[in-house]
């Protein structure tokens, strides 16, 4: 294959998954299935549409301009066209693998130089939290708690992104390394993630709380770092690969049985970046990533695993919930265990409808460059819930939680958004 555009070496992201690509047979079966399609209707935005552009840039027929930098960010990397595609054609690594190209031949994004910079340091990080936490509710403008969220970008770029306040302390910083259990349970290292750390600790705090209460060794490494996922979707390989490595030691050097998360994104990223675009990349990372993978849970599993019991108390805050399956978790097929657990506890009616499974549009950097098509694709979302009569809608994904309260908070209509974890812990015996 003959590349016009740049240097052989900065196409090596595509050429090392070139026997992918060709996998393609042009089919177009994705087409009905990918979010983004479904709302924008251009090919190039397709599944299909990204593989022939990605084809194009290895061959020199599709420059590497803005305009394809354009098309190629239009995806929420939710892996539904994977998922329905009968050639096992893998688009969303293609779509990583591409985006990686432009930013070699065009330089990273403003935002994934932000990215680079502060999730490259824990530190700085935590800087910034504290700051946001003094300055964001001065700058930004209220908005009613019963929405789950607080705050709103004042500013008119942002002006409809609405977020949560974040908290006083991240939650890595409130707890110690480890809780010693009982010495018959298994000792589990919890990945935290992001979202959970800086935005929402009381995910933290429920899955801590349950564990505990199962007699599990909890083990919360404070040399953890974010997964990479944002640095990857948007072609930083560098950070990712830097990101991966001290999380791949933090984690090792716990000696856990077994290493929990309470987020789709950070599992999604352990489960399928760190082994495809990692491991499969740097030979000497192969096994390690391969032995993460194999080693994560989704805190659902472990909990159905190790025999989640509730209180037989039947109160609470919510009485008919709409279960949300993020798309990181459909992926891995962790389905099933959610809707157990939340039909396991009494006094709780769960709404289960056709639509559960469909994408919320959050998409990570998506969601910031394309804001507008990112809420279409989460009024799918909000029209199923609204008709499920739910009075809360739980799900796996504090991301998911942030964009379904984002799209909520413009209507009146009470439904809180909680993760799967915060439910289960109020209905946990210790809670009662
Ligand atoms: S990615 Fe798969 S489903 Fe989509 S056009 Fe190619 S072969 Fe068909
Ligand atoms: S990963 Fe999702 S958004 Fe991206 S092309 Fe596939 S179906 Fe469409």
């Amino acid at each position: 294959m003959r590349c016009r555009n740049i240097k052989t070496l900065d196409m090596e992201p595509l050429a090392r998954i070139e026997n992918e690509l060709k996998k393609c047979v042009k089919c177009g079966a994705c087409r009905a299935h990918c979010p983004v399609f479904s709302v924008l209707g251009r090919e190039p935005v397709s599944a299909r549409g990204k593989i022939a552009l990605a084809r194009g840039v290895m061959t020199g027929t599709v420059p590497l301009d803005a305009r394809t930098r354009a098309d190629m960010s239009k995806c929420l990397l939710c892996g539904r066209c994977v998922e329905k595609c009968a050639n096992d054609v893998p688009t969303d690594l293609i779509v990583l693998a591409a985006r990686e190209v432009l930013a070699r031949k065009r330089g990273l994004t403003p935002l994934s130089r932000m990215i680079r910079l502060l999730f490259g340091s824990r530190k700085l990080m935590n800087g910034c939290a504290l700051l946001a936490n003094v300055a964001l509710p001065l700058l930004f403008r209220r908005i009613p708690a019963s929405s789950g969220l607080r705050l709103r970008f004042p500013f008119r770029f942002f002006s409809r992104r609405r977020i949560p306040a974040m908290p006083r302390r991240p939650f890595l910083d409130r707890h110690p390394e480890v809780t010693e259990g009982r010495p018959d349970r298994p000792r589990v290292a919890y990945f935290i993630g992001c979202m959970t750390n800086f935005m929402y600790p009381q995910i933290g705090e429920a899955a801590l709380g349950l564990l505990k209460e199962l007699g599990c060794t909890v083990i919360i490494p404070k040399d953890q770092q974010c997964c990479g996922f944002p640095a990857i979707s948007g072609g930083d390989f560098e950070t990712f690969r830097f990101l991966a490595e001290k999380n791949l030691a933090a984690l090792e050097k716990c000696s856990a049985d077994v290493i929990v998360t309470a987020c789709a994104s950070c599992g999604g990223a352990f489960h399928r970046l760190y082994p495809r675009v990692l491991g499969e990349r740097i030979p000497g990372l192969a096994s390690r990533c391969e032995a993460l993978a194999e080693k994560t849970v989704d805190a659902a599993v472990l909990l159905q695993r190790f025999g989640f019991e509730p209180s037989a108390d039947g109160s609470g805050s919510c009485q008919r919930v709409f279960y949300h399956d993020p798309c990181h978790l459909r992926n891995r097929s962790v389905v099933r265990e959610p809707r157990q657990l939340l039909r396991s506890l009494p006094g709780l009616e769960l709404v289960d409808t056709e639509r559960a499974a469909s994408c919320c549009g959050l998409g990570g950097t998506f969601n910031y460059y394309h804001y507008n098509t990112s809420m279409e694709v989460n009024a799918g979302r909000l029209a199923a819930i609204a008709d499920s009569k739910a009075d809360t809608v739980a799900t796996g994904c504090p991301g998911c939680m942030m964009q379904i309260a984002d799209g909520l908070s413009r209507g009146r209509s009470g439904i809180r958004v909680r993760h799967l974890l915060e439910i289960l812990a109020e209905k946990s015996p210790g809670n009662r």
